[in-house]
């Protein structure tokens, strides 16, 4: 693995937290909130429309990763990269801050409780306008000082 392959993968796992960020504002609060409502509501069963963002993500790694493959270059290792933020999201924001299983109830440190503070501000708006707090791992510091319980 090289320099450059080991950099295309940190980069864009980096750069996914602001991509999930755009597209939750702009794209998921914009013209596909039809789409993303289902997560501001409560859930029944256990997929919700919102899923489908994991599909177009994982496409796009797949695509990624397809074209990278034979010599496994810097593409493969950004497909891994967006793969690897979509596993951390789907922990973290599925698992770990909705509970769609309780296997992590007792992660438990001022860090991702301060995560879940944050994300819980944005589900405090069950409508499409005047959202905060739109990213996961990174959220404003003021969450951090006041994260006990
Ligand atoms: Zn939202
Ligand atoms: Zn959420």
């Amino acid at each position: 693995m090289t320099i450059i392959n080991i950099l295309a993968f940190l980069l864009t796992y980096l750069a996914m937290e602001g991509v999930a960020w755009l597209t939750h504002k702009y794209v998921m609060h914009g013209f596909l909130w039809s789409l993303h409502e289902s997560h501001h509501k409560p859930r029944h069963g256990i997929f919700e429309k919102n899923d489908f963002f994991f599909l177009f993500y994982a496409s796009i790694a797949m695509v990624l990763m397809y074209f990278g493959w034979e010599k496994l270059d810097y593409r493969f290792w950004m497909g891994i990269g967006v793969t690897a933020y979509g596993f951390t999201y789907f922990i973290l924001h599925d698992i770990f801050i909705h509970r769609r299983g309780k296997w992590l109830d007792k992660l438990d440190s001022s860090y991702f409780r301060a995560m879940r503070k944050a994300h819980k501000v944005h589900h405090k708006k069950m409508g499409k306008e005047d959202g905060e707090e739109f990213g996961l791992l990174l959220f404003k510091k003021e969450h951090l000082h006041n994260s006990g319980r």
